[in-house]
């Protein structure tokens, strides 16, 4: 959908290698450290038929990539998409390693996928899926292993599904092994607006750092899935002026602020579209993207703002909801504008960072309130957007640049200490 139309080294892996290497340089690292990290410790592929409803037989293929366990069990989403393939998922198994790394958790970075479109499956035919393809992976996945969670495509249900089967082939239940799950079953407070919550707080954290008000700030929200919507109330309640939100069809704008974001939230969730006759101007959703706002979220999906569109960006500020959707090609460009970026690897983090209070929770099988998961939520994210920050001030150069020198010097550091084995 996105992918096909980008310029050579616009990819989301060649992003996520280049991004690497530049922290790579900055930090001095030799040919054989660059080599560990560059590369995904583990891949497994597989292909596995899953019985339809009119009795056929159909194939499909599915990844989960280790990328690193150096800093703990690894740690990150499954998506079910249509263009999901090997190399975007090598490369959203590095960002998960920096973002556990940037955030504080003992994780390191994993991400698995199926090439579906899960839309066009009925409820049986997606259970059917989930379930083989959880058993495909269930050798290689576990509390102390890797503990994958909601991503693009993918939801509660379908963890709820994952720890059954993952349950049933062990013999005993064992909610440790997925988050994201419903509350019935061990699911946390707090992680289904997690992500959401987190873009909020790290964007309050960067208003505060450039001097920008947040209250009567005007915001676009590209993506109207769990991130975005979240993201929007959030900002609406805390006196911005969000005028753009779009889903992958259109876009609605309107000045002076839309209205109601609760009720287009609504009529997204029963109907599945933008309420048609809220008021605003329509728009063509790659549109959102180049109004005069103060603050822009990309919540959509990865390679949006590219090298062809940066050079119309009017926002004074971009946080990150979605995983890469700044290419690299774009940085740059945006650089010379003078319009921060907050890296993917920290205002995203906030998903990453409750599942790790519900694994904790899990393991220990002791609950907390929702306030106690967000007030958590808030005091880590914002200490890692602080430590970036300060990072940024030592060194100069972009937020990325500064996420990226902290995280993978942490990664460094831990392999170091724990040595090569044997
Ligand atoms: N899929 C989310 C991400 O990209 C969450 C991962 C997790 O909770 O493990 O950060």
């Amino acid at each position: 959908m996105t992918n096909v139309s980008l310029a050579t080294g616009e990819q989301p892996l060649e992003c996520a290698l280049g991004m690497f290497h530049q922290a790579a340089d900055r930090l001095h690292l030799d040919d054989g450290m660059r080599e560990v990290l560059a590369n995904s410790k583990r891949e497994i592929s597989v292909t596995f038929p899953v019985k339809m409803d009119d009795g056929s037989l159909r194939v499909f293929h599915g990844y989960r990539i280790h990328h690193n366990e150096t800093r703990g069990p690894m740690k990150g989403g499954l998506r079910y998409s249509p263009e999901v393939d090997i190399d975007e998922v090598r490369a959203l198994a590095m960002w998960m390693t920096w973002k556990c790394a940037v955030a504080r958790l003992p994780y390191g970075g994993a991400k698995g996928g199926v090439t579906v479109d899960p839309k066009a499956l009925s409820e049986g035919e997606l259970e059917r899926l989930t379930r083989r393809f959880g058993s495909e992976i269930g050798p290689f996945i576990g509390p102390e292993r890797d503990i994958p969670a909601p991503d693009m495509g993918t939801n509660a249900k379908i963890m709820a599904w994952l720890m059954d089967t993952y349950s049933m082939n062990q013999g005993y239940s064992v909610p440790a092994s997925f988050t994201g799950k419903p509350i019935s079953i061990g699911g946390s407070a707090g992680r289904f607006e997690a992500t959401g919550r987190g873009v909020f707080f790290t964007t309050q954290e960067a208003c505060r750092h450039m001097g920008l008000n947040l209250e009567g700030a005007t915001v676009a929200v590209q993506g109207f899935g769990n991130v975005g919507s979240v993201a929007a109330q959030l900002f609406a309640a805390a006196g911005a002026k969000v005028v753009s939100v779009s889903d992958s069809s259109e876009a609605i704008y309107d000045a002076n602020g839309l209205k109601h974001i609760n009720e287009i939230i609504e009529a997204k969730r029963e109907q599945g579209c933008l309420p048609p006759e809220h008021p605003g101007d329509r728009l063509a959703r790659e549109e959102l993207l180049t109004l005069p706002v103060d603050i822009l979220i990309p919540a959509a999906l990865e390679s949006q703002i590219t090298g062809a569109n940066a050079g119309d960006i009017k926002a004074k500020l971009i946080v990150e909801g979605a995983n890469g959707p700044v290419t690299c090609a774009a940085e740059p460009i945006l650089e010379e504008m003078g319009v921060p970026v907050i890296p993917d690897i920290l205002a995203n983090t906030g998903g990453v960072i409750v599942s790790y209070f519900e694994w904790v929770q899990d393991l220990q099988s002791f609950f907390w309130d929702e306030k106690e998961i967000n007030d958590k939520l808030e005091r880590m994210i914002k200490s890692a957007f602080k430590e970036v920050a300060a990072v940024r001030e030592r060194d100069g150069g972009t937020f990325r640049d500064a996420a990226y020198t902290l995280a993978v010097g942490r990664v460094v550091q831990a392999t170091q200490d724990r040595g090569i084995f044997p």
